[in-house]
Protein backbone atom coordinates (compact mmCIF):
# COMPACT_ATOMS: atom_id res chain seq x y z
CA UNK A 1 0.00 0.00 0.00
CA UNK A 2 1.05 3.36 -0.84
CA UNK A 3 2.52 5.67 2.34
CA UNK A 4 0.13 8.56 2.37
CA UNK A 5 2.50 11.42 2.23
CA UNK A 6 0.53 14.03 4.83
CA UNK A 7 1.85 17.56 3.85
CA UNK A 8 2.28 20.42 6.71
CA UNK A 9 -0.69 22.96 7.18
CA UNK A 10 -0.70 26.34 5.81
CA UNK A 11 -0.59 29.24 8.22
CA UNK A 12 -3.99 29.87 6.71
CA UNK A 13 -5.52 26.18 7.28
CA UNK A 14 -3.92 26.12 10.90
CA UNK A 15 -5.70 29.58 11.42
CA UNK A 16 -9.30 28.24 9.84
CA UNK A 17 -8.75 24.77 12.62
CA UNK A 18 -8.28 27.69 15.45
CA UNK A 19 -11.12 29.39 14.06
CA UNK A 20 -13.80 26.61 14.14
CA UNK A 21 -14.10 26.56 17.64
CA UNK A 22 -14.39 30.19 17.69
CA UNK A 23 -17.10 30.95 20.74
CA UNK A 24 -16.14 34.80 21.06
CA UNK A 25 -20.00 35.77 20.54
CA UNK A 26 -23.12 34.47 21.16
CA UNK A 27 -23.71 33.20 17.20
CA UNK A 28 -21.81 30.18 18.18
CA UNK A 29 -24.29 28.59 19.70
CA UNK A 30 -26.75 28.62 16.72
CA UNK A 31 -24.58 28.36 14.35
CA UNK A 32 -24.42 24.84 12.56
CA UNK A 33 -20.55 25.39 11.58
CA UNK A 34 -18.72 28.17 11.17
CA UNK A 35 -18.07 29.13 7.73
CA UNK A 36 -14.47 30.59 7.68
CA UNK A 37 -14.10 31.31 3.59
CA UNK A 38 -13.00 29.75 -0.06
CA UNK A 39 -10.89 29.86 -2.62
CA UNK A 40 -7.72 30.87 -3.62
CA UNK A 41 -5.68 31.34 -0.82
CA UNK A 42 -2.99 33.47 -3.00
CA UNK A 43 -5.16 35.35 -5.11
CA UNK A 44 -5.02 39.01 -5.70
CA UNK A 45 -8.29 39.62 -5.27
CA UNK A 46 -10.29 38.95 -2.06
CA UNK A 47 -14.25 39.09 -1.81
CA UNK A 48 -15.79 40.45 1.57
CA UNK A 49 -19.46 39.80 2.37
CA UNK A 50 -21.79 40.08 5.40
CA UNK A 51 -22.14 36.90 7.24
CA UNK A 52 -23.35 33.15 6.42
CA UNK A 53 -26.94 32.75 5.62
CA UNK A 54 -29.05 29.56 5.94
CA UNK A 55 -27.56 27.55 2.80
CA UNK A 56 -24.01 28.79 3.69
CA UNK A 57 -24.17 27.98 7.86
CA UNK A 58 -25.38 24.31 6.46
CA UNK A 59 -22.76 23.42 3.86
CA UNK A 60 -20.11 25.44 5.47
CA UNK A 61 -18.97 28.14 2.64
CA UNK A 62 -19.85 31.33 2.02
CA UNK A 63 -22.24 32.62 -0.79
CA UNK A 64 -23.58 29.34 -2.02
CA UNK A 65 -27.04 30.35 -2.00
CA UNK A 66 -28.83 33.06 -4.73
CA UNK A 67 -26.40 35.56 -4.02
CA UNK A 68 -23.42 33.07 -4.56
CA UNK A 69 -24.91 32.52 -7.74
CA UNK A 70 -25.10 36.15 -9.25
CA UNK A 71 -21.73 36.90 -7.79
CA UNK A 72 -20.54 32.79 -9.77
CA UNK A 73 -22.52 34.86 -12.99
CA UNK A 74 -20.62 38.84 -12.24
CA UNK A 75 -17.15 37.21 -11.68
CA UNK A 76 -17.97 34.49 -14.61
CA UNK A 77 -18.56 38.24 -17.08
CA UNK A 78 -14.99 39.09 -15.94
CA UNK A 79 -13.30 35.93 -17.37
CA UNK A 80 -12.93 34.85 -13.12
CA UNK A 81 -14.55 31.72 -11.46
CA UNK A 82 -14.81 31.44 -7.41
CA UNK A 83 -11.61 29.12 -7.87
CA UNK A 84 -9.48 32.12 -8.60
CA UNK A 85 -10.59 33.99 -6.12
CA UNK A 86 -11.17 34.24 -2.30
CA UNK A 87 -14.33 34.65 -0.42
CA UNK A 88 -14.87 35.44 3.23
CA UNK A 89 -17.77 37.22 5.53
CA UNK A 90 -17.19 40.08 8.21
CA UNK A 91 -19.12 37.06 10.63
CA UNK A 92 -18.23 33.62 10.52
CA UNK A 93 -21.16 33.02 11.67
CA UNK A 94 -25.13 32.91 11.21
CA UNK A 95 -26.84 35.48 12.86
CA UNK A 96 -30.45 33.77 13.29
CA UNK A 97 -33.19 34.99 11.08
CA UNK A 98 -30.22 36.30 8.59
CA UNK A 99 -30.87 39.87 10.69
CA UNK A 100 -27.84 42.17 10.40
CA UNK A 101 -24.48 41.38 12.53
CA UNK A 102 -24.72 43.60 15.91
CA UNK A 103 -22.13 45.91 16.69
CA UNK A 104 -20.80 43.60 19.01
CA UNK A 105 -20.33 40.40 17.06
CA UNK A 106 -18.59 42.27 14.47
CA UNK A 107 -16.15 43.52 16.74
CA UNK A 108 -15.83 40.12 18.19
CA UNK A 109 -15.20 38.25 15.16
CA UNK A 110 -13.68 41.04 13.34
CA UNK A 111 -9.99 39.94 13.79
CA UNK A 112 -10.17 36.66 12.28
CA UNK A 113 -10.75 38.71 9.08
CA UNK A 114 -8.04 41.16 9.32
CA UNK A 115 -5.53 37.91 10.43
CA UNK A 116 -6.99 36.42 6.89
CA UNK A 117 -6.02 39.25 4.98
CA UNK A 118 -2.65 39.64 6.50
CA UNK A 119 -2.26 35.91 5.66
CA UNK A 120 -3.92 35.53 1.82
CA UNK A 121 -2.21 39.27 1.40
CA UNK A 122 -4.16 40.59 -1.57
CA UNK A 123 -4.11 43.56 -3.52
CA UNK A 124 -7.67 44.64 -4.23
CA UNK A 125 -10.45 43.71 -1.47
CA UNK A 126 -13.91 44.16 -2.78
CA UNK A 127 -16.21 44.27 -0.11
CA UNK A 128 -19.96 43.81 -1.26
CA UNK A 129 -22.16 45.84 0.78
CA UNK A 130 -22.33 48.18 3.99
CA UNK A 131 -21.30 45.72 6.22
CA UNK A 132 -17.82 45.24 4.53
CA UNK A 133 -17.38 48.72 3.75
CA UNK A 134 -17.64 50.37 6.67
CA UNK A 135 -15.58 48.03 8.32
CA UNK A 136 -12.79 47.76 6.14
CA UNK A 137 -12.81 51.33 5.27
CA UNK A 138 -12.54 52.47 8.57
CA UNK A 139 -15.64 54.97 7.59
CA UNK A 140 -19.02 55.10 8.36
CA UNK A 141 -19.96 56.38 4.91
CA UNK A 142 -22.77 54.21 3.10
CA UNK A 143 -22.64 51.96 0.04
CA UNK A 144 -24.48 54.16 -2.17
CA UNK A 145 -21.80 57.06 -1.77
CA UNK A 146 -18.86 54.91 -2.52
CA UNK A 147 -19.86 52.22 -4.58
CA UNK A 148 -17.40 51.92 -7.64
CA UNK A 149 -14.83 54.09 -5.71
CA UNK A 150 -11.65 52.33 -5.02
CA UNK A 151 -9.61 53.89 -2.19
CA UNK A 152 -6.35 52.74 -0.68
CA UNK A 153 -6.15 51.51 2.92
CA UNK A 154 -4.04 49.35 5.20
CA UNK A 155 -5.62 46.32 5.96
CA UNK A 156 -3.75 42.82 7.90
CA UNK A 157 -0.49 45.04 7.91
CA UNK A 158 -0.65 45.61 3.79
CA UNK A 159 -1.55 48.32 1.86
CA UNK A 160 -4.45 47.17 -0.62
CA UNK A 161 -7.16 48.43 -2.77
CA UNK A 162 -10.65 48.44 -1.15
CA UNK A 163 -13.51 48.57 -4.31
CA UNK A 164 -16.68 48.65 -2.27
CA UNK A 165 -19.69 47.16 -4.45
CA UNK A 166 -22.80 46.59 -3.70
CA UNK A 167 -24.19 43.19 -2.19
CA UNK A 168 -25.42 40.78 -4.45
CA UNK A 169 -28.47 39.79 -2.41
CA UNK A 170 -29.36 43.28 -2.72
CA UNK A 171 -28.80 43.50 -6.73
CA UNK A 172 -31.00 40.57 -6.74
CA UNK A 173 -34.52 42.41 -6.30
CA UNK A 174 -33.42 45.50 -7.61
CA UNK A 175 -32.42 46.23 -11.36
CA UNK A 176 -30.97 48.86 -11.04
CA UNK A 177 -28.84 47.60 -8.75
CA UNK A 178 -27.92 45.03 -10.34
CA UNK A 179 -26.84 47.08 -13.64
CA UNK A 180 -24.45 49.29 -11.31
CA UNK A 181 -23.28 46.40 -9.97
CA UNK A 182 -22.51 44.96 -13.09
CA UNK A 183 -20.88 48.17 -14.21
CA UNK A 184 -18.69 48.39 -11.29
CA UNK A 185 -17.55 44.50 -11.33
CA UNK A 186 -16.41 45.30 -14.88
CA UNK A 187 -13.44 47.85 -13.33
CA UNK A 188 -12.10 45.14 -11.87
CA UNK A 189 -9.24 43.58 -14.26
CA UNK A 190 -8.39 46.93 -14.83
CA UNK A 191 -7.82 47.60 -10.75
CA UNK A 192 -6.08 44.09 -10.47
CA UNK A 193 -3.50 45.32 -13.68
CA UNK A 194 -2.62 48.55 -11.77
CA UNK A 195 0.79 48.27 -9.63
CA UNK A 196 0.68 47.52 -6.14
CA UNK A 197 -0.83 50.13 -4.00
CA UNK A 198 1.92 52.56 -2.63
CA UNK A 199 3.17 52.51 0.94
CA UNK A 200 1.29 54.55 3.22
CA UNK A 201 3.21 57.87 3.65
CA UNK A 202 5.46 58.43 6.63
CA UNK A 203 5.73 61.56 8.87
CA UNK A 204 9.39 62.78 7.97
CA UNK A 205 11.94 61.61 11.12
CA UNK A 206 14.57 64.38 9.96
CA UNK A 207 13.58 68.01 10.79
CA UNK A 208 13.67 70.00 6.90
CA UNK A 209 17.03 71.69 6.57
CA UNK A 210 17.43 75.05 8.24
CA UNK A 211 15.17 74.10 10.96
CA UNK A 212 16.18 74.84 14.38
CA UNK A 213 17.92 71.56 15.55
CA UNK A 214 15.26 69.51 18.32
CA UNK A 215 16.12 69.88 21.79
CA UNK A 216 17.64 66.58 23.03
CA UNK A 217 16.92 65.42 26.07
CA UNK A 218 20.19 63.50 26.95
CA UNK A 219 18.34 62.01 30.72
CA UNK A 220 21.53 63.23 32.52
CA UNK A 221 20.33 64.79 35.58
N1 LIG B 1 -23.83 34.66 1.78
C1 LIG B 1 -22.67 34.98 2.38
O1 LIG B 1 -21.81 34.13 2.61
N2 LIG B 1 -22.47 36.25 2.72
C2 LIG B 1 -23.35 37.19 2.50
O2 LIG B 1 -23.08 38.34 2.82
C3 LIG B 1 -24.57 36.82 1.88
C4 LIG B 1 -24.78 35.55 1.54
Amino acid sequence: MAAVIERPLSELEAFERQVAGCTRCRLAQGRSQVVFGVGDPHSDLMFVGEAPGFHEDKQGYPFVGQAGQLLDKLLAGIGLERSNVYIANVLKCRPPGNRDPAPDEIQACESHLFRQIELIRPRVVATLGNFATKLLSGKPTGITRVHGAEQQVTLGGSRVLLYPLYHPAAALYTPRMLQVLEQDFARLPELLGRPPVEPAPVAPLLAPVGAEPAAVQLGLF
